[in-house]
């Protein structure tokens, strides 16, 4: 028997002239326990020991029914491998194939026409976030940027730094008018460091609610910030209003201080941290989370987690890797990437103790993939840019995301105007899972996707490209997390709920 966190349709197995061989799946194991994880369903399923012997056999090469049972009958009894097999076929670890040809094509995935994508789609995917960089000034001057610094995407020359009301009016406009039928829409402040221009912010959130009263949506509200400007007064509108708060926050003193810095050099931890401990103590109807950059220069991930889950106390804390070219004197290189991945693999290993003995672990970078395989998502695209998902710049053009507001080349629309369909179709049907022709045969595709536009772009001047340049991290990182949760879901499957 195989236990699954999803169901396949079933196959139908004709005995005369089929042959078997193994299917596209990634084998791990969960507290000792065989798993597989499924790459074209992106379900997780628990193996017996039969079904192990089936695959193990068919990793040789194909079999004919006999010549299977003929290689595992001296140990298992035929009724039990034929039931391994019936369910291996069914859930698709292994396929059921005529006598020719024998060999497995490479699993090919039509690339959508823009038609296609429209039609499946019915019509457009309805907006759920809207981005809104209702500033892009910043009061510190990372290195690192990639609004400011040299990777910088935008055409900033021409556009205003702070956005005005009546656009910041017209991007609620526009984000009802696309949000379809949702009932719930995710309205979310990026900068620049948004608190520059909090007037403006606080207006847009209070015409939001008043026109989601109206239309009968909710709206969910949330913001980026460096902290050096919360105020008491920010902080009690943030609560008022009940507005998710993340901060960028790199670690401790040193680690903060080392590109966290003012204009003219100052390191801004003596400013944020008192303001970060004043609104982990009175906003606590949402959880606070701190969201930090590595770089080579800040790349001791233990260290930085102790200090903002436990002496700031932040909700969680999740990590990313500066987004830049390689030649940059900050960036990742490759000895960095793996000693980055040794750390997340112990904060990974902790999370697992934790899950285990009941408790919450404040790593959320474990926690987002654990639930991203519960849910067994399945991505078409790496992320919702262009699609659920689009940002605002300052003057009111609409682009794929936050960190493409403000490119004039990576343009969808206007606040005022409203999106070009056609155009997002037709870029989202360019950048679909099935045209990355390297990502065909991995077996992370289904979570990964390609990564990041943005990065890509950034590294190798095309959103198309999938980014090659970590895809060992990535595939490390998620059987890592997939170990997390085949043994969660093999000694305490109820800490799965959550993500249900
Ligand atoms: S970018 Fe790399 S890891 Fe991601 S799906 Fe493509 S081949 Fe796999
Ligand atoms: S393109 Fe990159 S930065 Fe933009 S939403 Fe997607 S993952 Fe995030």
């Amino acid at each position: 028997m195989i236990d699954g966190t999803a169901t396949a349709e079933p196959q139908t197995v004709s005995r005369r002239s089929t042959r078997f061989r193994r299917g596209e799946f990634h084998a791990f194991a969960g507290d000792g326990a065989p798993f597989v994880y499924m790459t074209p369903s992106a379900a997780v399923y628990r193996l017996d020991d039969a079904s192990v012997a089936v695959l193990d056999t068919l990793a040789q090469g194909d079999c004919s029914p006999d010549e299977l049972a003929q290689a595992l009958r001296s140990r298992f009894p035929l009724p039990e491998v034929k039931e391994a097999i019936e369910e291996l076929v069914r859930i698709r670890a292994v396929e059921a194939f005529l006598e020719t040809p024998r060999k497995a094509p490479p699993a090919e995935l039509p690339a959508p026409s823009p038609a296609a994508l429209q039609r499946a789609s019915g019509k457009r995917v309805p907006l759920s976030t809207l981005v809104m960089n209702v500033t892009s000034k910043c009061n510190l001057s990372c290195a690192y940027c990639y609004e400011y610094g040299e990777d910088r995407l935008s055409e900033a020359s021409d556009k205003p730094r702070f956005m005005d009301e009546p656009t910041a009016r017209a991007s609620v406009d526009f984000m009802f008018a696309e949000s379809g039928d949702q009932k719930l829409v995710n309205l979310t402040f990026f900068g620049g460091e948004t608190l520059l221009n909090f007037k403006v912010l606080k207006a847009a959130l209070g015409y939001a609610r008043e026109r989601g009263a109206t239309l009968g949506k909710r709206v969910e509200a949330s913001l980026t910030t460096n902290a050096t400007l919360l105020r008491s007064e920010i902080i009690d509108w943030l609560v008022e209003n009940d507005v998710g708060v993340t901060v960028s926050m790199d670690g401790n003193k040193e680690q903060q201080d080392t590109f966290r810095v003012f204009k003219g050099g100052m390191g801004s931890y003596g400013t944020v941290a008192p303001n970060v401990k004043e609104l982990l103590a009175r906003h606590t109807r949402r959880p606070v989370g701190a969201r930090v950059t590595l770089t080579k220069q800040n790349l001791d991930v233990r260290s930085i987690y102790d200090h903002l889950a436990h002496t700031l106390g932040f909700w969680e804390v999740g990590f990313a890797p500066v987004t830049t070219s390689w030649q940059r004197d900050y960036a990742i290189q490759e000895d960095g990437f793996y000693d980055m991945l040794t750390q997340f693999q112990s904060l990974a290993a902790e999370y697992l103790e934790f899950a285990l003995a009941g408790k919450r672990h404040k790593f959320s970078n474990v926690r987002d993939t654990l639930e991203e395989i519960h849910k067994g998502l399945n991505k078409s695209h790496p992320c919702g840019a262009g699609m659920g998902l689009m940002g605002v710049a300052t003057d009111g053009d609409v682009a794929l995301c936050h960190r493409f507001a403000g490119s004039d080349a990576h343009k969808l629309g206007t606040v005022h105007g409203g999106v070009d369909h056609d155009k997002q179709q037709a870029w989202l049907a360019e950048h679909h899972i099935a045209t990355k022709t390297d990502c065909k045969t991995c077996w992370a595709r289904p979570l990964c996707a390609g990564g990041c536009y943005h990065e890509a772009h950034t590294r190798y001047g095309d959103t198309h490209r999938p980014n090659l340049h970590y895809c060992e991290w990535i595939r490390s990182w998620t059987n890592t997390c997939l170990e997390v949760y085949g043994t969660i879901a093999a000694k305490r499957p109820e800490f799965l709920q959550q993500f249900d």
